[in-house]
């Protein structure tokens, strides 16, 4: 169960890796092969599928262990496979976003300083669009006006595996009455977090993603996830 896991450092393959897959996907909007992994860093396949292994137990990407070719399906801000955010840049489609949450920061990878980022969603609910553009980290507009990112799932229940649940269960909504419905619909509770609360709730994460090649293994405790919100002043009466 990767929550609460003990301190330890990536190896310098997992780091080489790393770098390369945040690289490669804001070039092409897509993750890597394994070839391209190989090509770039010459690691053979016991070594980079090792190295994916050690950046899923540090919450940098999401992999399928248990596919032999240790399928890359998210590298958030990015994701695999088609989410509840598209990514376009300077208008052009550029890539799926790792999940509602992660999209507030996407602008903020060093690949896409002064780019206008449009991130096109939908309320959870009832997928009345939602639009947000966003540029070097600051959101310009949110049509309409006044979207929450709802939360839907305990921070005591992120990354039991990996992080596939947590970020499936972060989705705009338009409003309170939207996020019950949702609420109803996929028979969950959840919080309501304003885009404002929704940037410092990502941005440690964002400020060390591609700025620092050395960027510890992440750790997940739900106590403190918890804290950190109530701090930003949303309410978490749902999750107590
Ligand atoms: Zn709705």
């Amino acid at each position: 169960m990767p929550q609460n896991v003990p301190e330890f450092e990536f190896s310098d393959n997992a780091k080489k890796v790393r770098a390369f897959v945040f690289d490669f996907w804001c070039e092409h909007g897509r993750g890597p092969t394994l070839l391209e992994v190989h090509q770039s860093t010459e690691l053979d396949r016991r070594r980079i599928i090792a190295a994916y292994k050690e950046l899923q137990l540090g919450i940098d990407i999401v992999v399928n262990e248990d596919t032999q070719n240790c399928n890359l399906l998210k590298a958030p801000p990015f994701s695999s496979f088609p989410s509840q955010v598209r990514a376009y840049i300077d208008d052009k489609f550029h890539s799926f976003v790792g999940c509602a949450s992660e999209a507030v920061a996407f602008s903020h990878m060093p690949p896409f300083k002064d780019k206008t980022v449009r991130l096109e969603s939908h309320c959870a609910c009832c997928f009345t669009p939602v639009t947000l553009i966003s540029k070097n980290f600051e959101m310009q507009s949110v049509t309409p006006p006044g979207v929450f990112l709802h939360i839907s799932l305990s921070p005591y229940d992120w990354n039991n595996v990996d992080m596939s649940r947590m970020c499936d269960s972060m989705n705009y909504v338009l409003d309170a009455e939207h996020a019950e419905h949702y609420e109803k619909q996929t028979a969950t509770r959840g919080i309501l977090v304003n885009l404002d609360q929704a940037k410092m709730f990502v941005q440690n994460v964002a400020n060390e993603r591609m700025y620092n090649f050395h960027w510890k293994p992440g750790t997940l405790n739900p106590r403190a996830v918890i804290k950190g919100f109530k701090m930003m002043g949303v309410d978490t009466s749902a999750w107590e």
